[in-house]
C-alpha cells in the first residue's frame, strides 16, 4: 500500500468511528432514509436551508465504514454550501466513483473514497449518503 492509500485509509477509520454531525436534527426542512441492503447499510439524511444554503446537514445511521464515513465526510463538506455547490459536488463524486474519473480537487478529503470506484460491491456504500442528498435537494425543488 502507498503512503496516500494509507493516509486515506486513515481518513475513512477516523471518520467512521467519530462521525461528524451525527445525531437528528430537531426542526429539519428535509429527511430522507436510504438503505443498501445488499450490505445492510442505513443512513437518514436530516437537511436545514434558508433557500439558498444548506445551513444544517446531520446523520444518523449505521452500516460498514464506507457507508459512514462517505456520510460524514459529505456533510462536513457540504454544509454552509449553496445548494448549487452542493449539486455540483454530487456530481463529483457519482463521476469519480461510478464512472472512475479522476477525483476533482473540491472533492477535499471525499478522495479518500477513490478506490471504492475499483470495488463494485462498495460503490452503492460510498454513493448511499449522496443519494439521499440528491434525494433531499430535489424534494426541495419540489416544496
Ligand atoms: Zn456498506
Amino acid at each position: 500500500m502507498s503512503l496516500l492509500e494509507e493516509l486515506y485509509r486513515e481518513a475513512i477509520m477516523l471518520h467512521a468511528k467519530n462521525p461528524r454531525n451525527f445525531g437528528e436534527l430537531p426542526g429539519a426542512d428535509v429527511v430522507i432514509e436510504g438503505r443498501n441492503t445488499s450490505c445492510g447499510d442505513e443512513i437518514t439524511l436530516f437537511l436545514k436551508t434558508d433557500g439558498e444554503i444548506i445551513t444544517e446537514i446531520t446523520f444518523t445511521g449505521h452500516g460498514c465504514a464506507i457507508s459512514q464515513s462517505s456520510a460524514s465526510m459529505m456533510t462536513e463538506r457540504v454544509k454552509g454550501r449553496k445548494l448549487s455547490e452542493a449539486r455540483d459536488l454530487i456530481a463529483k463524486f457519482k463521476e469519480m466513483v461510478v464512472e472512475g474519473k479522476p477525483p476533482a480537487a473540491e472533492l477535499g478529503d471525499l478522495r479518500a473514497l477513490e478506490g471504492t470506484a475499483k470495488l463494485p460491491a462498495r460503490v452503492k456504500c460510498a454513493t448511499l449518503a449522496w443519494n439521499a442528498l440528491e434525494e433531499a435537494l430535489l424534494k426541495l425543488e419540489e416544496a
